[in-house]
């Protein structure tokens, strides 16, 4: 098993799909190992997204998945979990993002995108231990210490 990270950003909570984005990955057969409504923080956002520090749209960035409630997920499933997601996300920028996606169905622009997927097995242990510590060892396989199944 493998677990990737899953933020319904801002505007997902806002505009009431957080139930819409995780019926698709839990229909997908993807399972919840962890979920949480939380006010992401800017030194959690900074944490979260410092492969972005220094680019013209970083402080949008932060401010954006600042502005309100997220729900952060850690969700599992095979080898390459992370690449399902991403793929059922779509591109970042929603005119990219075929219809069947995410973005692609959901979303209009790059700045309100709705989801946030770790891009690969590095960056999903290392956002797990960002908002999940407690999940952190072992993130991306089996039998950690969150592994109460
Ligand atoms: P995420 O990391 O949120 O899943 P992503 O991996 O598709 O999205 P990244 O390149 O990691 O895209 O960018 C992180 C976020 O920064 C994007 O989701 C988007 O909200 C914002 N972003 C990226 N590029 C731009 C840009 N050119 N202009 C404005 N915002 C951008
Ligand atoms: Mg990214």
């Amino acid at each position: 098993m493998e677990r990737t990270l899953v933020i319904c950003k801002p505007d997902a909570v806002e505009r009431g799909l957080v139930g819409e984005i995780l019926g698709r990955l839990e229909a997908r057969g993807l399972r919840l190992a962890a979920a949480e409504l939380r006010h992401i923080d800017a030194e959690t956002a900074g944490r979260h997204y410092a492969e972005h520090e220094g680019k013209p749209f970083y402080a949008a960035l932060v401010a954006f998945i600042t502005r309100s409630p997220s729900l952060v997920a850690v969700l599992e499933g095979p080898p390459e979990t992370w690449k399902l997601v991403r793929s059922m996300i779509g591109a970042t920028n929603p005119a990219d993002a075929p219809p069947g996606t995410i973005r692609g169905d959901l979303a209009l622009v790059t700045t309100e995108n709705l989801v946030h997927g770790s891009d690969g097995p590095a960056a999903a242990e290392r956002e797990i231990a960002v908002f999940f510590p407690a999940l952190a060892e072992g993130a991306t396989g089996a039998g950690g210490p969150g592994d109460l199944a």
